[in-house]
């Protein structure tokens, strides 16, 4: 019986593993035509200076919209689109299109904002990331120094010194680098300094249980000090309530992002606000 049963349990086992596969074909599928009939959009997120409470910038964040699943979240979709090679044409697409939404804001009136793109790791490591970027600038006719690129922690260390080349050579295109759920991965402090980054971004968990946590405190409190020493930048990511943002100020972060300060909007919405704070600022 109990051979019978081990038998069993294996053609389900073969049988979800087929499934499962079948699934993911699927997904490959629908993902693929995603891309092509342009079911993507990207909505906005503001960065603001924690002293003047004034948007800076915007995080460009990719949001699928699919036919009839709805709103699919990037944490279901952007791990198959990195395992497949998807993402490069998608990240094309976000930067072209970032870049170009910089643009039209300006043409509107608007005052310059930096607008900040996500790289993934697989897209960090193609040798057609530099090209990509090159073309988003060009044909948007955005200053690069309002691009920021945001790339994580784990992609950099997986291999420092074609990182380190990457780096370089994006900067050399006059772009900013970001690193972005600083804390998270495992970056030697020692290379750090080595990186040609502008600003940290302290991942939302370390955030989240402030001022509650004093183990996530001290946390941010030696991001904070190192990134001073270092000359860098730092953004609290994921800023969801006024105690937060009232100990960071506090402990002398000068960035946030969060849904306390905006939600991802749409090109709209950021365009609406940017326009209150200027009539604020002028009445
Ligand atoms: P991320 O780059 O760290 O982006 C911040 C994420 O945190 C966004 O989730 C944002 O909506 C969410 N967030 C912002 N403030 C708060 C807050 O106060 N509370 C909470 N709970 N969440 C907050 P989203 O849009 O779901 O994106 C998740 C991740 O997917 C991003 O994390 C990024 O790694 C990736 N992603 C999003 N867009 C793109 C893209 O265009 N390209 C690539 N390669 N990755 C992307
Ligand atoms: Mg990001
Ligand atoms: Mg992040
Ligand atoms: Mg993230």
């Amino acid at each position: 019986a109990a051979k019978r049963r081990g038998r069993n349990t294996l053609l389900l086992f073969r049988q979800d593993m087929a499934l499962a596969a079948q699934t993911k074909l699927r997904n490959i599928e629908e993902l693929r035509r995603a891309i092509d009939e342009q079911q993507f959009h990207l909505e906005y997120q503001p960065l603001i200076s924690v002293e003047t409470g004034r948007v800076f910038g915007v995080e460009a964040l990719v949001r699928w919209n699919h036919p009839t699943r709805g709103r699919v979240p990037p944490a279901d979709f952007i791990p198959l689109a990195e395992e497949t090679g998807l993402i490069v044409s998608i990240g094309d697409w976000v930067l072209r299109t970032a870049c170009a939404q910089a643009v039209a804001w300006g043409e509107e009136g608007l005052r310059p904002l930096t607008v900040a793109v996500n790289v993934s790791a697989r897209q960090f490591r193609e040798k057609g990331l530099h090209a990509s970027v090159a073309a988003a600038l060009s044909k948007s006719g955005l200053s690069p120094e309002r691009l920021e690129l945001e790339l994580t922690e784990s992609a950099i260390m997986e291999d420092v010194p074609t990182a380190l080349f990457t780096m370089n050579a994006l900067r050399g295109l006059g772009v900013h680098l970001a690193i972005d759920d600083f804390g998270t991965g495992y970056s030697s402090l020692s290379a750090l300094k080595h990186f040609p980054v502008r600003r940290l971004k302290i991942d939302r968990s370390f955030i989240r249980d402030i001022p509650r946590d004093q183990d996530d405190i001290a946390i941010t409190a030696a991001i904070l000090s190192m990134a001073q020493k270092l000359n860098l930048q730092v953004i609290a990511e994921g800023v969801e309530t006024e105690e937060q943002l009232a100990m960071l100020k506090e402990m002398g972060c000068k960035e946030a992002q969060g849904f306390l300060i905006g939600r991802p909007a749409s090109p709209q919405a950021v365009a609406e606000r940017l326009q209150g704070e200027a009539d604020s600022a002028a009445g």
